[in-house]
This record gives structure tokens, sequence and C-alpha cells, in this order.
């Protein structure tokens, strides 16, 4: 029996898992869970699942949880202190890393230190903090597993031969909705549009990043963290029916890929039960069914957003924890309505223009160059606001 905590437990990745946990009751049994705002849901969990402790954001909602969870034998804390609580739960076996954002990465090295296995979903962790989060992993002998289905697809082809023979990593991309927009029809597009992805259900963070393609510019940061890997022998292809979830080229020519249907359940179960596989956790795949698998390469011009992934990690230190927090500061006006799709990448690009990059030497370093990021990226909208929106 495997026991999980659960970081996100009622976002997108964190439902999935239950969902996992749910179809497999003698393989796990869950011990902690965090969640945000979601109160409701959290209860439904808490009462279905029956964690010995939980977190929530805030004291309020810490309160109004007692309360209404006055009958049941949990413990429940709040703020970071309460993530902590969950992430390093003394009998967990394996910690799911599934809050969105900056806001995971302490909670996350709370699990690798005490020595966690770490189901790990939330990319911008690796992206703000990658070399020490990985250095830490391997100095505490905490395994990460991945659950993005693109770095699940290529641990699962790294099987299929020795890293030395590794020439390259291929990431596919969905290429989001917006794949045969032009340039005009991008600057129209909005909120609701953005949110309606063709393959995945999602969290609305990870959807607008996919419709920008940073999405995929995040992950190439997590795989070059993840796999040891150098950006230059990291590629992304668009792959519209995201059957084949990525793809590894060993130096003898030969592709090697794993494909599915697009499922989240597939690469969570995975992670928590590597190198085990369990049975009938994803739809199976029809390939007759889905007829063509079709490739082509990213227009970084009509989606520059990968490109200022590419170019924060070559210019390494603080400048991908910026990219990221920018990037998480555009997309929340965005889904407020308060500035344009095309304006995601410009506050980016102004963001990182700004930004002199210092070495991430700790953490508080990682999240010093993210705070700046978001008090700069503010003073841009507020500044740029309208000239942005009207550009
Ligand atoms: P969601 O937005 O659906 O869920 C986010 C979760 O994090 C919720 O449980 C939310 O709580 C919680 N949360 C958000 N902010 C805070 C905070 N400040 N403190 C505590 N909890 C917080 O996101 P997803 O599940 O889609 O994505 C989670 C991560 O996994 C992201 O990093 C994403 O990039 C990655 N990922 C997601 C995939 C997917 O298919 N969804 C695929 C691959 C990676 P509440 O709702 O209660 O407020």
């Amino acid at each position: 029996m495997k026991r999980i905590s659960i970081l996100g437990s009622t976002g997108s990745i964190g439902r999935s898992t239950l969902s996992v946990v749910e179809q497999f009751p003698d393989r796990f049994t869950v011990v902690a869970l965090a969640a945000g705002n979601n109160i409701d849901l959290l209860e439904e969990q808490v009462r279905r699942f029956s964690p010995a402790v939980v977190s929530v954001s805030g004291e309020a909602q810490a309160g109004l949880l007692k309360k209404r969870l006055g009958d049941v034998n949990v413990r429940i804390f709040s703020g970071l202190e309460g993530m902590i609580q969950v992430a390093a739960a003394d009998d967990a076996d394996i910690t799911v890393s599934a809050i969105v954002g900056t806001a995971g990465l302490v909670p996350t090295m709370a699990a690798i230190r005490a020595g966690k296995q770490v189901a790990l979903a939330n990319k911008e962790v690796l992206v703000t903090a990658g070399e020490l989060v990985m250095a830490e992993s391997r100095s505490r002998g905490a395994a990460l597993f991945p659950v993005d289905s693109e770095h699940s697809a290529i641990f699962q082809c790294l099987q299929a031969g020795a890293s030395k023979d590794v020439r390259r990593l291929i990431l596919t991309a969905s290429g989001g909705p917006f794949r045969t927009y032009s340039r005009k029809d991008l600057e129209a597009v909005t909120p609701a549009q953005a949110l309606k992805h063709p393959n995945w259900s999602m969290g609305k963070k990870i959807t607008i990043d996919s419709a920008t393609l940073m999405n995929k510019g995040l992950e190439v940061i997590e795989a070059r963290w993840l796999f040891g890997i150098p950006p230059e022998k990291i590629k992304v292809l668009v792959h519209p029916q995201s059957i084949v979830h990525s793809m590894v080229e060993y130096q003898d020519g030969a592709v090697v890929a794993q494909l599915g249907m697009p499922d989240m359940k597939g690469p969570i179960s995975y992670a928590l039960t590597y190198p085990e596989r369990l049975a009938d956790v994803s739809p199976a795949l029809d390939l007759a069914r889905v007829g063509a698998l079709t490739f082509e390469e990213p227009d970084t011009d009509r989606f520059p957003c990968l490109t200022y992934a590419f170019d924060a990690l070559k210019a390494g230190g603080t400048m991908p924890a910026v990219l990221s927090a920018a990037n998480e500061v555009a997309v929340g006006y965005f889904l407020e309505g308060k500035i344009a799709y095309g304006d995601i990448a410009r506050v980016i690009r102004s963001t990182m223009d700004a930004h002199t990059q210092t070495p991430v030497r700790t953490v508080e370093d990682a999240l010093r160059a993210d705070l700046w990021a978001r008090g700069e990226a503010e003073r841009i909208i507020a500044e740029c606001g309208i000239t942005l929106h009207s550009r």
C-alpha cells in the first residue's frame, strides 16, 4: 500500500490523482491533502479519503473547515506552514506536487528534504530553481518522477538506451487552440477562446500557457533539469493530435516514442508506481481510429514565448524564474480581461529585458527574483497596459 500526500488536491492533477487512488483502493491510501481556496471540494475529499492532515491557503478557510469537519479526525493547517506539513507528512511515501506556480516551490523542496519520493507535476518548481531542486533530490536520495505527460514519455523512452547515446529530446506540443490563427486573429482572442484546449482538460493557467506555447517553453526548461540535457539538445515539434507524447532520438538515428491517448491518469499512475504499470488506467489507443499523426515546426513568430523560454534558459541564473513569474502575472491579467493575448508575451519580454540575471545559489535567491519579476510585470502593465492592449 503506497501512502500518498497531494499538494493541490483540488486542482486538475490533484483530482485525477485521487481518481487513480479511487480506481485502485488496494494500492494507495491518502495521508495528507493541501488545497488553496476550494474548501467545499476539500471537505468532500477529506470525507471520502480520510487523510490525517490537510491544509488550506488562509487561516479563515482553515477555521471554517475545522467547523465543518468537527465530526472528523483530521488535523487542519493553513498557509505555507500547512503546505509544508502536507508535503513532508511523516507517514507519506510519495508527495504529488500539483500546486500551480511558484507557490509550490518551498513545499516541494520540503518534501525532498524530508526524503519523500516526489511525483512532480508543478513544472514552475523546476523552471524557477531546477538546478537546486535536482541537487537536493540527489543528495537526499529522494527520487523525482515526472507527471507532465511529455516528461513521463521521455522518462519512459530513456529506458530504451544509455544516456551517453542520446542525441536529442523531442518534446511534442499540441499547438493549442490558436495553432492556425494569423497574427491579426491572435490579437483579438478572448480568455474564453484560449481556455478551450483542443485535446486536454487542465487548470486555467496551464491552458493559457498552452495557447501561447509558453507551456512548451516551461517544459523545455523542466526537461533540461530533469534529464540533465543542455538546451541545444532539446527540440520542440508541434503534433496537433497529442498522441505521441514525446520522443528520444539516439545517436544511431533511432527515435523512440511513447504514445497514448491524451489522459493524465496514465502519467500520474506511472509516477506513483514506477517501474510497475497498473492495468487499464487510461483509455486504450486505437491508432486506426486516430488515422493520421502529423508533425510541424513551431512558429515562433506567432508564438514568441517559446523563444523567450529558450532565451531564459541560455541566460541562466535567475532569468528562468523571472520568465515564469512574469508569465504568471501576465496570464492572471489576461484571464481577468485586463490585457490582450499578445500582451502576455510583451510583458514577459519587457520584464526579462529589465532584468540582469544573478546566480541562484539558494531557494531564497530564486524567490527574490520571482518577487522582483512580479513587481516589474505589474509595473509594466500599469504603465503600458492601455498601449499594450491597443498595439
Ligand atoms: P489547477 O489550477 O487545476 O490546480 C491548482 C491547484 O493548486 C489547486 O488545488 C489550487 O487550490 C492549488 N493552489 C493554487 N495556488 C495555491 C496556493 N497559493 N497555495 C496553495 N494551493 C494553491 O492546476 P493544474 O492541476 O492544471 O496544474 C497544476 C500543476 O501541474 C501546474 O504547475 C501545471 O503546469 C502542472 N501540470 C498540469 C497538467 C494538467 O493536465 N492539468 C499537465 C502537466 C502539468 P484551489 O483550487 O483549492 O484554490
